[in-house]
Formats: structure tokens, C-alpha cells, sequence
């Protein structure tokens, strides 16, 4: 099932708009798989237009939530994603992460969780002066380098983490 893969991740902003209008054009399945409606709504979308991929990412996500809903929300947080304490999406994310590991006292403000769902690894750094979590998705050899202690620095600057992940172009309604 790559291409609910693929749909979800353009829809969180993980992949360009260039790269997903390639892939209509040249999947062979892709029409079979979403229907002639949808499909003939992408073909025919111009994705150079902002307005226009927005609506294209409500008609797939509607396509999704219809079809393929999701019991986690990993599939819709961006492989950098941030999200402010409180929201609604901040909740639903949290309802399936469980704290694993902490990186330590001198790092007080990263973990990684582990979905109970799904069972992706997240970093995360919890930033309380804007009331703001971090999220970084980590792939097995980086999970790997953490259970022995090695772990990823991209959070590690408390006053930085702004800077790194400075906007969430995240699906906005999620
Ligand atoms: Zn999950």
C-alpha cells in the first residue's frame, strides 16, 4: 500500500509538489487505486497554484479519512514537525506516544517516544518557554544509535529550536 504512503506524505508537506505530480503522471496503479474522480481532479489540478494544491490536499485527505482513516496521527506529522502544547492535534499525537528514553539530565527537554499504534520513533524536544513540541521521525539505524546512547543532536541547542523547525506547513487542519 505505498500510495496511501505517498498520499500522506504529500499531504503533511514531506514531499514537493513537483515530485507528487510526477508520480500521478507515471503510477500506472494510481488511477485504480484512488477512483476516476479523484484521480482526474489531480490530473487536471494546476500544482504550480497554491490554492489549488490546497484543495487538492482536502480532496485527498477527504479520499484518506474516507478510506484508509488512520488510527495514529504519525502519517500526519511532518518528518520535522512542530506543534504547540494544548492544540488539538498536540492531543491526538500524544493519545499513541509513549516515552521510551530520555537523552539525559543535561538534556532535560528530549525523548524519544515510541507509538503504540504504528510503533514509529519520534524524537521529541519539549520547548517550555513557547510552549511548543518538537518532533524529528527516526528511522531504524538512528533508533539503534540511540539505544546505545548515541543519540541525534539536531535539539540539543534549547534556545535553537525555534530556528530549526520554524513553521509547520503540516496539512493545517491537522
Ligand atoms: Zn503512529
Amino acid at each position: 500500500m505505498e500510495y496511501i504512503n505517498i498520499l500522506y506524505q504529500f499531504i503533511r508537506g514531506d514531499l514537493s509538489n513537483e515530485y507528487f505530480e510526477k508520480y500521478i503522471y507515471n503510477d500506472q496503479l494510481i488511477e485504480s487505486n484512488i477512483g476516476n474522480d479523484l484521480y482526474q481532479s489531480l490530473i487536471e489540478a494546476n500544482f504550480k497554484n497554491r490554492n489549488a494544491v490546497a484543495d487538492i490536499k482536502n480532496l485527498i485527505n477527504d479520499f484518506l479519512l474516507n478510506n484508509h482513516p488512520s488510527k495514529c496521527k504519525c502519517c500526519l506529522i511532518k518528518n520535522l514537525d512542530r506543534s504547540d502544547f494544548g492544540t488539538d492535534f498536540s492531543e491526538n499525537i500524544f493519545l499513541h506516544l509513549k516515552e521510551t528514553k530520555i537523552k539525559g539530565e543535561d538534556y532535560c527537554w528530549i525523548s524519544l517516544y515510541e507509538c503504540n499504534v504504528c510503533h514509529q520513533a519520534w524524537l521529541v524536544a519539549q520547548d517550555e518557554n513557547y510552549d511548543v513540541f518538537y518532533f524529528m521521525r527516526l528511522d531504524n539505524t538512528q533508533i539503534q544509535d540511540i539505544e546505545s546512547n548515541n543519540w541525534p543532536i539536531i535539539f540539543d541547542n534549547y534556545n535553537n529550536l525555534s530556528i530549526i523547525v520554524s513553521t509547520s506547513s503540516r496539512f493545517s487542519k491537522y
